[in-house]
Protein backbone atom coordinates (compact mmCIF):
# COMPACT_ATOMS: atom_id res chain seq x y z
CA UNK A 1 0.00 0.00 0.00
CA UNK A 2 1.89 2.78 -1.23
CA UNK A 3 -1.11 5.06 -1.94
CA UNK A 4 -0.76 8.12 0.58
CA UNK A 5 -3.42 10.96 1.57
CA UNK A 6 -1.91 14.19 0.41
CA UNK A 7 -2.59 15.78 3.40
CA UNK A 8 -0.12 13.42 4.72
CA UNK A 9 2.58 14.49 2.31
CA UNK A 10 6.11 15.30 3.99
CA UNK A 11 5.02 13.19 6.66
CA UNK A 12 6.72 10.00 5.64
CA UNK A 13 10.08 10.60 4.42
CA UNK A 14 12.94 12.63 5.90
CA UNK A 15 16.18 14.18 4.66
CA UNK A 16 18.86 13.76 7.64
CA UNK A 17 19.19 17.18 8.02
CA UNK A 18 17.78 18.63 11.18
CA UNK A 19 15.71 21.88 10.78
CA UNK A 20 16.48 24.64 13.40
CA UNK A 21 13.81 26.28 14.65
CA UNK A 22 13.85 30.40 14.59
CA UNK A 23 11.91 33.25 14.98
CA UNK A 24 13.16 36.09 13.39
CA UNK A 25 12.07 39.41 14.67
CA UNK A 26 10.67 41.43 17.65
CA UNK A 27 7.21 39.91 17.94
CA UNK A 28 6.92 36.77 15.88
CA UNK A 29 5.42 34.14 17.42
CA UNK A 30 5.00 30.29 17.29
CA UNK A 31 3.28 27.11 18.30
CA UNK A 32 4.74 24.22 19.40
CA UNK A 33 4.93 21.21 21.43
CA UNK A 34 8.28 20.00 23.48
CA UNK A 35 8.79 16.47 22.55
CA UNK A 36 9.83 15.36 26.01
CA UNK A 37 7.54 13.51 28.43
CA UNK A 38 10.26 12.64 31.56
CA UNK A 39 8.56 14.33 34.78
CA UNK A 40 12.96 14.44 35.76
CA UNK A 41 13.87 16.08 32.23
CA UNK A 42 16.17 13.35 32.12
CA UNK A 43 14.72 13.10 28.50
CA UNK A 44 15.85 16.56 27.72
CA UNK A 45 18.51 16.98 24.66
CA UNK A 46 21.07 18.73 26.90
CA UNK A 47 24.66 18.36 25.90
CA UNK A 48 28.41 19.78 26.82
CA UNK A 49 29.82 20.59 23.13
CA UNK A 50 32.57 22.37 21.13
CA UNK A 51 31.88 24.40 17.87
CA UNK A 52 34.82 23.53 15.52
CA UNK A 53 34.73 24.69 11.72
CA UNK A 54 34.66 21.76 9.69
CA UNK A 55 34.53 21.60 5.49
CA UNK A 56 34.10 25.60 6.10
CA UNK A 57 30.76 24.83 8.18
CA UNK A 58 30.84 25.76 12.32
CA UNK A 59 29.68 22.26 13.68
CA UNK A 60 29.47 20.96 17.19
CA UNK A 61 30.90 18.15 18.19
CA UNK A 62 30.54 16.24 21.59
CA UNK A 63 33.45 17.03 24.31
CA UNK A 64 35.26 13.99 25.32
CA UNK A 65 36.48 15.53 28.60
CA UNK A 66 32.84 14.05 30.69
CA UNK A 67 32.37 10.44 31.83
CA UNK A 68 29.75 8.10 32.35
CA UNK A 69 29.69 9.44 36.20
CA UNK A 70 29.31 13.32 34.82
CA UNK A 71 32.63 13.55 35.64
CA UNK A 72 35.00 15.98 33.78
CA UNK A 73 38.96 15.05 32.52
CA UNK A 74 39.91 18.18 30.52
CA UNK A 75 43.02 15.92 29.52
CA UNK A 76 40.65 13.49 27.50
CA UNK A 77 39.57 15.94 24.95
CA UNK A 78 41.83 17.82 22.93
CA UNK A 79 39.38 20.41 21.99
CA UNK A 80 39.28 21.26 25.40
CA UNK A 81 43.48 20.74 25.99
CA UNK A 82 43.89 23.16 22.45
CA UNK A 83 41.51 25.78 24.33
CA UNK A 84 38.01 25.39 22.43
CA UNK A 85 36.17 25.80 25.09
CA UNK A 86 33.49 23.55 25.80
CA UNK A 87 29.72 25.03 26.04
CA UNK A 88 26.41 23.71 27.68
CA UNK A 89 23.75 23.49 24.95
CA UNK A 90 19.77 22.94 24.47
CA UNK A 91 19.07 20.81 21.70
CA UNK A 92 15.14 21.38 22.18
CA UNK A 93 13.21 18.91 19.95
CA UNK A 94 9.77 20.19 19.24
CA UNK A 95 7.45 19.90 16.97
CA UNK A 96 6.47 23.02 15.03
CA UNK A 97 2.82 23.13 15.08
CA UNK A 98 2.06 26.01 12.26
CA UNK A 99 4.51 23.70 10.27
CA UNK A 100 4.29 20.48 10.98
CA UNK A 101 7.53 19.86 11.16
CA UNK A 102 10.33 18.41 13.79
CA UNK A 103 12.84 21.17 14.71
CA UNK A 104 15.75 21.92 16.76
CA UNK A 105 15.97 24.88 19.16
CA UNK A 106 19.21 25.71 20.42
CA UNK A 107 19.63 27.12 23.49
CA UNK A 108 22.34 28.21 25.67
CA UNK A 109 22.56 27.38 29.83
CA UNK A 110 20.99 30.27 30.17
CA UNK A 111 17.60 28.90 29.06
CA UNK A 112 17.61 25.90 31.71
CA UNK A 113 16.20 27.46 34.54
CA UNK A 114 12.61 28.18 32.43
CA UNK A 115 12.57 24.88 31.14
CA UNK A 116 12.89 23.39 34.54
CA UNK A 117 10.20 25.64 36.09
CA UNK A 118 8.21 24.04 33.20
CA UNK A 119 8.88 20.32 34.00
CA UNK A 120 8.34 21.12 37.64
CA UNK A 121 5.38 22.44 37.15
CA UNK A 122 3.77 20.16 34.29
CA UNK A 123 5.88 17.42 34.39
CA UNK A 124 5.75 15.52 30.88
CA UNK A 125 6.23 19.01 28.68
CA UNK A 126 4.34 16.75 25.06
CA UNK A 127 1.23 17.27 27.04
CA UNK A 128 0.59 20.98 26.28
CA UNK A 129 1.33 23.36 23.64
CA UNK A 130 3.34 25.69 23.83
CA UNK A 131 3.53 29.86 22.34
CA UNK A 132 6.66 30.93 21.78
CA UNK A 133 7.41 35.00 21.46
CA UNK A 134 10.34 36.88 20.30
CA UNK A 135 11.15 39.83 22.84
CA UNK A 136 14.14 41.44 20.52
CA UNK A 137 14.61 42.65 16.67
CA UNK A 138 16.39 40.94 14.47
CA UNK A 139 20.27 40.58 15.51
CA UNK A 140 19.68 41.77 19.30
CA UNK A 141 22.03 40.44 20.96
CA UNK A 142 20.00 41.00 23.84
CA UNK A 143 16.81 38.91 22.63
CA UNK A 144 14.78 36.70 24.86
CA UNK A 145 11.83 34.59 24.15
CA UNK A 146 9.01 34.36 26.37
CA UNK A 147 6.72 30.62 26.74
CA UNK A 148 2.86 31.02 27.42
CA UNK A 149 1.56 27.04 28.13
CA UNK A 150 -1.73 26.30 26.64
CA UNK A 151 -4.08 24.21 28.15
CA UNK A 152 -3.23 20.70 28.34
CA UNK A 153 -4.70 17.59 26.42
CA UNK A 154 -3.09 14.99 27.08
CA UNK A 155 -1.32 14.34 23.60
CA UNK A 156 1.57 11.56 24.12
CA UNK A 157 5.09 11.79 22.33
CA UNK A 158 3.02 8.51 19.61
CA UNK A 159 1.19 11.42 18.77
CA UNK A 160 4.46 13.08 17.16
CA UNK A 161 6.87 12.02 14.83
CA UNK A 162 9.65 10.45 16.50
CA UNK A 163 12.79 12.75 17.53
CA UNK A 164 15.99 12.16 16.08
CA UNK A 165 19.44 10.72 17.71
CA UNK A 166 21.13 14.04 18.06
CA UNK A 167 24.69 12.59 18.34
CA UNK A 168 26.37 11.38 15.88
CA UNK A 169 23.96 13.65 13.41
CA UNK A 170 23.58 17.34 14.36
CA UNK A 171 26.37 16.68 17.21
CA UNK A 172 29.96 14.85 15.92
CA UNK A 173 30.88 12.28 18.37
CA UNK A 174 34.80 11.47 17.55
CA UNK A 175 37.38 9.77 18.61
CA UNK A 176 40.30 11.30 20.09
CA UNK A 177 42.25 10.92 17.12
CA UNK A 178 39.49 12.62 14.87
CA UNK A 179 39.84 15.04 17.10
CA UNK A 180 43.32 15.98 16.47
CA UNK A 181 42.38 15.63 12.93
CA UNK A 182 39.82 18.36 13.58
CA UNK A 183 42.85 20.15 14.92
CA UNK A 184 44.62 19.98 12.07
CA UNK A 185 42.04 21.00 9.98
CA UNK A 186 42.22 16.99 7.96
CA UNK A 187 38.97 15.49 9.53
CA UNK A 188 36.53 15.49 7.01
CA UNK A 189 32.81 14.28 8.20
CA UNK A 190 32.28 10.49 7.01
CA UNK A 191 35.78 9.60 6.65
CA UNK A 192 35.51 7.05 9.68
CA UNK A 193 32.66 5.33 8.62
CA UNK A 194 33.94 1.98 7.77
CA UNK A 195 36.61 1.44 10.40
CA UNK A 196 34.05 2.66 12.99
CA UNK A 197 31.01 -0.05 12.32
CA UNK A 198 32.06 -2.49 14.92
CA UNK A 199 32.76 -0.26 17.77
CA UNK A 200 29.78 2.20 17.03
CA UNK A 201 26.24 0.58 17.61
CA UNK A 202 24.63 1.33 13.88
CA UNK A 203 21.98 4.09 14.00
CA UNK A 204 18.35 2.52 13.62
CA UNK A 205 17.74 3.23 9.70
CA UNK A 206 14.59 5.24 9.31
CA UNK A 207 12.28 3.41 6.60
CA UNK A 208 8.66 5.44 6.15
CA UNK A 209 6.96 2.75 7.41
CA UNK A 210 8.19 3.19 10.94
CA UNK A 211 7.78 7.24 10.27
CA UNK A 212 5.37 9.21 12.31
CA UNK A 213 2.83 6.58 13.36
CA UNK A 214 -0.95 8.24 13.57
CA UNK A 215 0.17 11.08 14.48
CA UNK A 216 -3.29 14.11 13.19
CA UNK A 217 -4.21 17.31 14.44
CA UNK A 218 -8.00 18.50 14.66
CA UNK A 219 -7.29 21.35 12.73
CA UNK A 220 -5.31 19.67 10.18
CA UNK A 221 -8.28 20.39 7.39
CA UNK A 222 -7.47 24.04 7.93
CA UNK A 223 -4.90 23.99 5.80
CA UNK A 224 -6.86 22.94 2.54
ZN1 LIG B 1 36.20 18.95 25.42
Amino acid sequence: MAKLNIKNAGKYTSNGASEYFTLKDDGDTARVRFLYDDPEGADIDFFLVHQVEIDGKRRYVACNAVDDEGRMHKDDCPLCKAGNRAQEKLFLQLYDEDEDKVKIWERGKNFIPKIVSFINRYGSLVKQAFDIERHGKKGDTGTTYELYALQQDNKTLEDYPEKQELEGTLIIKATVDEMYDMLDGIYKVGNNKEEKQEEAPRRRQESYEEAPRRRRRERSTDNF
